[in-house]
């Protein structure tokens, strides 16, 4: 292989239901099926969390929403730890119950917070108190960060927030969400941007991001299986505009930097 691949943003699962691919009837869902497309697409590791598209039950509250996912999460690390490096969801309703859940990833060997998905886990900012509070928490603890952006200002101030922290934005998407995740990678040092989601299938935007904020602080990720993972791994790797040794830093350095691995 001519480079190791390291996709920071995936959403592994172990149960089927877990699968957030938006044509199941299309795929084989099994966790070995997402191995497999991991081999066939050359990729070594995938890091994320476990996600639920499914609406949260009235009788549960939030905590016992996610709990089973992180749950399944270090059970996939059990599983398949040399592939698969999961993230802990945290919530901001469970102060308490978050910032143990961080030492109990912690004690496993992982240091990845998300993605968190604000848009299916019932709130919409990074910066109420709670969350500071835990972000503090995991600031201390050598964490990083992976978010699903929240509105432009609330990014801005969660970068801000936590200066030490290293926050992770997903989706670089095009017009004024681009220049915006621009603009903050420029004025953060804390803040970097991975390539899942909307923006790659524009010719230029990730030569475009290494000119303007420099291949070290973008991450290739793939939101596989929500995405198709072949695509977004030829869209990098076969990226004529970027040179070899910017197609290392995004492919694989820059993660094994971020999470020490
Ligand atoms: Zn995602």
């Amino acid at each position: 292989m001519e480079f190791e691949i390291i996709d920071f943003h995936a959403h592994p699962y172990e149960s089927e239901k877990n699968c957030i691919c938006i044509h199941p009837t299309a795929i084989k869902r099994s966790a070995n099926e997402f191995i497999k497309d991991m081999d066939r697409c050359g990729v070594n590791l995938c890091c994320g969390s476990v996600v639920s598209l499914d609406k949260k039950p009235e009788n549960l509250s939030w905590w016992e929403h996610i709990k089973p996912l992180n749950d399944e999460a270090l059970e996939i690390k059990k599983l398949y730890g040399d592939r698969i490096f999961p993230g802990v969801t945290i919530h901001p309703e469970s102060v308490e119950t978050s910032i143990e859940e961080i030492d109990r990833f912690l004690a496993n060997g992982i240091n990845l917070i998300g993605e968190l998905v604000w848009y299916v886990q019932g709130y919409n900012t990074y910066c109420s108190k709670n969350m500071q509070t835990i972000l503090d928490y995991a600031s201390e603890k050598g964490m990083v960060l992976s978010v699903h952006p929240t509105d432009y200002d609330d990014m801005d101030k969660l970068c801000e927030n936590h200066p030490n922290l290293i926050i992770v934005g997903a989706h670089p998407s095009e017009n004024e969400a681009f220049i915006r995740h621009v603009e903050r990678a420029k004025k953060y040092k804390n803040y970097y941007i991975d390539l899942s989601g909307g923006g790659i299938y524009r010719y230029g935007m990730t030569r475009r991001l290494v000119n303007e904020i420099g291949a070290e602080k973008i991450l290739f990720g793939s939101d596989y299986p929500i995405c198709n993972l072949q695509m977004y791994v030829d869209g990098v790797r076969n990226d004529n505009l970027l040179t070899k040794e910017e197609k290392r830093l995004i492919l694989s350095d820059n993660a094994k930097r971020i999470l020490k691995i």
